[in-house]
């Protein structure tokens, strides 16, 4: 994505532009247009991006850490949410990879991403509905 104004290539994550300032105003599609197969995954996918949003938010409002790029959270958020899109070829060993990672670099990101992924009609196959609660916390 490019900035309208200043035509400057964006950070995924940016709302505002680095070199202009100008407010960015992103489309509310997270996912990969080209991972989805016909108008119901679409539909799916975008419920499923509508799920992710505040893991979205959340890494773009949160602090600057040396040892964390926010570029790397937020590729592995799309990441996560375009293997759990492939339904029933979901690779459960990828995903708990993934949510590794943010339990060693980002914990508060991990707490919402697994929320968003036992969120209701995500449609997780089994195996990968047990990788992902063995991150989650109790239920209350
Ligand atoms: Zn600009």
């Amino acid at each position: 994505m490019v900035c309208k104004n200043c035509k400057m290539e964006l950070p995924v994550y940016a709302g505002y532009c680095p070199s202009c300032g100008m407010k960015v105003h992103k489309p509310h599609v997270h996912h990969e247009i080209d991972t989805t197969r016909g108008p119901r995954h679409e539909a799916h996918a975008r419920h499923v991006d509508w799920l992710f949003e505040p893991v979205y938010r959340e890494i773009e409002r949160r602090l600057e850490e040396p040892t964390v790029d926010k570029s790397e959270l937020f590729d592995t958020a799309r990441r996560i949410e375009a293997e759990v899109l492939k339904g029933n070829e979901a690779n459960p060993g990828k995903i708990v990879r993934w949510l590794k990672l943010y339990e060693e670099v980002a914990p508060d990101i991990l707490g919402l991403t697994t929320t968003a992924l036992l969120g209701p009609d995500v449609d997780v196959t089994p195996a990968v509905r047990d990788a992902i609660l063995a991150f989650a916390p109790e239920p209350a």
